[in-house]
């Protein structure tokens, strides 16, 4: 791994580590899947010991894949798992610190002193490692940082890079440097963001260590999907990262082929892109990371709101049957000739010049080809698209908005030197790059120096049929993973979760109208800058999971998907659950067989609630807290 290897494929089993066929079944059946490591959790010295027996039945069949142990709080664990496996993965959070989840105050002897105290719980299983040859993961997560570090930098993505950097510094007083390290979060953004900092932190400090990346709890089916490209993706594009795990609440076979899918798109990219030229990494200025979404002058586009807009392609659908507009959100009464809407309504349809013969819902703006829109006698609502050159020799145009295409490309032609910008454009940035989200970020920085600050809507085409079925390898036939999440998720995530964009227009001919809505919703949720849904924080479960978490994520969702903007939290196991479930309001979590302890926040509400009364139970609280509305079936 690292260096010029290629990008590494791993996962984690879910069964019981006692379970030795059971484990080695499960391995196999993930190594078919396309897994490169295999991780395995060791939370006690038993499942450590027997490690030994999972690698034996392996090899017996004739798999020799490298196995990772996973260990939290304990060190005696890891160094027997150090022994026998490949890999020991530990969590700085908790590898010599029980998480309180108190904020101290430290002063400067104190902190030293909790320093050195890690030195020496830490030091026996480097040198093990050392000895063996064994790699380790020093793998920080989000929601589980020492007190100690809370105390000193919060729950700050620079509190996750010191936390691995205490003990990389041990690694290397120790002269051990076969690591690799990862930065975990469900939070894509601060996922991002710590990863970056980590190679900014790591060129200062002379480090260079091989990234493992994944989000952490990022859920299953479509939201597991979309989070983990927004994350892993962004990063990918920056050429960052050196073996990927996809984490979903499924099985773990299925995490593969999305981690595959993911990583090799750009297995070949450097030498096409020989033959196009390559983007430029840009460097945005400062304030891009914290920008609005949209800019002052865009009021006549997003009547004040500053949530990204979303626009879907309705030009090839049938203009006579208003039923088409149930894909995009808006749901037709033919009882009482009314729409209603929900909270993943689209706020543009574009229709080229395909005339609908059917009343359009009063909220819904509908985009024209400049060709056709003039033509139109009623033009409320109803707005062009030029392409430059268009816009330039247009005899009449729209008082209150024009949408403009432009691409990188076009900011040095003399069309764009003669136009005239004022606050009723909004442009549509389009590429052709094969590197199109390099592309588009240079366009911002270009569009940043000139000067201007119109809005700009992302628009991004897969036009292939490719990108609209389910993946050749996806196992799930009733709910066929596309491309299109994760490339999409990828393309547009990466601007998004830099502040860049203000609105998202997918193009995807092959696609059903409803993924793609769904698609650009969940890339918004994903990347935080509009919530239109309940979000799960759900962990991938693994040998110390005390129920099933599909089945268990499955029934919350069907009571609480309605809750817009909600975080609730989905954990396994009370060891690692509360901790990993970050920003999540409210906590189910596996206290115990058929028990189930209930969290607001980080603070538990009530504790062992027998599984069949826990989910009526969470609702009480979140009824209690005034946070739940009923779901509107109309
Ligand atoms: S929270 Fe889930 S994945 Fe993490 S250790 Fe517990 S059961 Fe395993």
């Amino acid at each position: 791994m690292g260096a010029d290897n290629p990008i590494r494929i791993q996962s984690m089993t879910t069964i019981d580590t006692m379970d030795t066929l059971g484990s080695i079944e499960q391995t196999i059946r993930m190594v078919e899947a396309g897994c490169e490591y295999v991780r395995i959790t060791a939370p006690s010295i038993k499942e450590s010991e027997n490690l030994l027996e999972i690698k034996k039945g392996l090899l017996a069949r004739g798999y020799n894949v490298p196995l990772v142990a996973d260990i939290h709080f304990t060190p005696n664990a890891a160094e027997v798992a150090a022994r026998i496996v490949e890999k020991v993965r530990i969590n700085p959070g908790n590898y010599a610190d029980k998480k309180r989840f108190d904020q101290f105050t430290y002063t400067e002897e104190a902190y030293q002193a909790e320093l050195d105290r890690i030195y020496t719980k830490f030091t026996p299983l480097v040198k093990i490692c050392k000895e063996y040859g064994t790699a380790m993961r020093i793998g920080t997560n989000h929601g589980s940082l020492s007190d100690r570090i809370m105390s000193r930098y919060g729950d700050t993505p620079e509190g996750m890079v010191e936390s691995a950097l205490e003990f990389i510094r041990i690694c290397e007083d120790l002269q051990y440097y076969n690591l690799v390290v990862s930065m975990k979060s469900s939070n894509p953004q601060v996922m991002i963001m710590a990863y970056r900092l980590l190679v900014e932190k790591m060129v200062t400090e002379g480090m260079n260590y091989p990234l493992h990346l994944g989000v952490t709890e990022a859920g299953d089916g479509e939201d597991g999907r979309i989070k983990s490209a927004v994350g892993i993706g962004t990063l990918l594009e920056d050429g960052l990262g050196d073996t990927v795990r996809v984490s979903l609440t499924e099985d773990p076979e299925k995490e593969a082929p999305v981690a595959i899918a993911l990583v090799n798109r750009y297995s070949n990219r450097q030498k096409a892109m020989q033959h196009q030229g390559n983007p430029a990494i840009v460097q945005l200025s400062e304030n891009n990371s914290t920008s609005p979404y949209i800019s002052k002058e865009a009021n006549a586009f997003i009547g004040g709101s500053i949530v990204p807009r979303v626009i879907v392609d309705l030009s090839s659908e049938n203009g006579k049957d208003p039923f088409i507009l149930d894909n995009v959100g808006y749901r037709y009464d033919a009882v009482n000739d009314k729409y209603h809407i929900s909270e993943q309504s689209v706020d543009f349809i574009y229709l080229g010049s395909n005339l609908p013969s059917f009343t359009l819902p009063g909220n819904l703006k509908v985009l024209y080809d400049y060709g056709s829109w003039i033509l139109l006698q009623d033009k409320v609502n109803k707005h062009p698209v030029y392409s430059i050159a268009e816009y330039n020799k247009a005899q009449f145009r729209d008082p209150n908005l024009n949408l403009i295409l432009i691409s990188n490309e076009e900011l040095e032609e003399p069309d764009f030197s003669q136009l005239e910008i004022n606050d009723t454009i909004v442009f549509i940035l389009q590429t052709e790059n094969l590197h199109g989200m390099a592309d588009q970020r240079q366009f911002f920085s270009n569009f940043q120096e000139i000067g201007l600050n119109n809005p700009i809507i992302i628009k991004r085409d897969y036009p292939s049929a490719e990108f609209s079925g389910p993946m050749g390898d996806d196992t799930s036939p009733e709910e066929p993973i596309s491309k299109l999440q994760l490339f999409a998720g990828t393309d547009l995530g990466a601007l998004l979760v830099d502040g860049l964009g203000s609105g998202i227009w997918i193009n995807s001919p092959a696609t059903p109208i409803e993924k793609i809505t769904s698609t650009s919703f969940g890339i918004l949720q994903a990347t935080r800058s509009r919530i239109s849904k309940t979000e799960y924080i759900s962990c991938p479960s693994c040998g110390r999971t005390l129920f099933d978490l599909q089945e268990t994520t499955q029934m919350i969702r069907s009571r609480t998907s309605h809750l817009k903007g909600l975080k609730i939290g989905i954990m396994g196991c009370i060891v690692n659950g509360p901790g990993e479930m970050a920003d999540a309001d409210y906590g189910y979590v596996g206290a115990g067989p058929d028990k189930i302890t209930l969290y607001r926040g980080k603070e538990i509400v009530k504790k062992n609630v027998p599984t069949v009364r826990a989910l009526d139970e969470l609702i009480e609280i979140i009824k209690s807290d005034n946070r739940w509305t009923e779901e509107n079936n109309a």
